[in-house]
């Protein structure tokens, strides 16, 4: 399964590495049981949104999997435009699966850091709605995040989650790079929110796009602002660089007990749209 260079791999499998294993090599220094071969690191591909951020490759027992760090924002580039660049990448690839992961701010109150959450809906408070490839899809999003992967998420969190772990929240969008203002909290907590962070959307939204299965899983890493008490920065800090790898490892298990089918019904969850320019004329 070596890697022809300059060319999009065929791939099945996809992790959007978020906050939560940003303090590691993902996969290389995760301990878990199994074959892993990295085959190409650095990979960039032109898109028609700008070059995409780099990919890693790598093979686990058998499957194909893509990779890329902290969802593929990266400097000097708008978060929306790098969300269009990977997701347009890991369509060509022809990824049925992907997996996200992320630290977010706890606002239910019974949530405390170091639970996991698989995400099981979301509301969307960022500003970049627009946000998509090329639009010739009409998008439904109830199931917007995939039962199947949300079953072996939580799962392989039940195994190697450092603490409690939850099988469905709300993950409230926000854009940052800020946090939120107590009163922010305090509406979103209103509306029905248990979590916030700020890259569940676009992705679920591009995911649906292209076809392929989303879920994701979540740590705390805070109580949102006037939640419980007020959060330290250095329990924030020993999170991100303490608990990453057991992140890594629920996403590890988690794509070991994936397969490439998808019974689940996301992908019959896109329409094509109605709103064609060739339609306008005939009119
Ligand atoms: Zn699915």
């Amino acid at each position: 399964m070596a890697y022809k260079a300059g060319e999009i791999p065929p791939v099945e499998y996809a992790v959007i590495g978020g906050s939560s294993t940003f303090s590691l090599r993902f996969p290389e220094d995760v301990p878990f049981p199994g074959e892993l071969v990295v085959l190409a690191t650095g990979l960039t591909f032109p898109t028609p949104y700008g070059e995409s951020p780099p990919f890693k490759l790598f093979t686990f027992n058998g499957k194909k999997v893509l990779t890329v760090k902290m969802h593929g924002w990266r400097r000097g580039v708008p978060r929306g435009k790098a969300s269009q660049q990977l997701f347009w990448v890991l369509r060509e690839a022809g990824v049925k699966k992907i997996i996200s992961e992320g630290g977010v701010g706890a606002i239910n109150h019974l949530l405390k850091p170091r639970d996991v959450l698989i995400a099981s809906d979301y509301l969307d408070f960022s500003m970049r709605k627009d946000v998509g490839l090329e639009g010739d899809y009409l998008l439904a999003m109830r199931q917007a995040v995939c039962p199947v992967i949300r079953g072996a998420l939580y799962e392989a969190a039940q195994k190697h989650a450092p603490g409690r772990v939850f099988d469905r929240g709300i993950y409230a969008v926000t854009d940052g790079r800020h946090f939120e203002s107590p009163a922010e909290i305090a509406m979103l907590a209103r509306l029905g929110a248990d979590m916030v962070g700020q890259s569940m959307c676009p992705e679920v939204y591009l995911a649906r796009e292209i076809g392929a299965c989303y879920a994701r899983v979540d740590i705390v890493t805070n109580y949102a602002e006037g939640v419980i008490s007020d959060w330290s920065h250095e329990e924030l800090a020993d999170i991100f660089y303490h608990e990453a790898q057991r992140m890594a490892m629920i996403i590890l298990e988690a794509l070991d007990r994936l397969d490439a089918s998808q019974d689940c019904g996301c992908p019959g969850l896109r329409y094509h749209t109605l709103l064609k320019e060739d339609n306008r004329e005939q009119q």
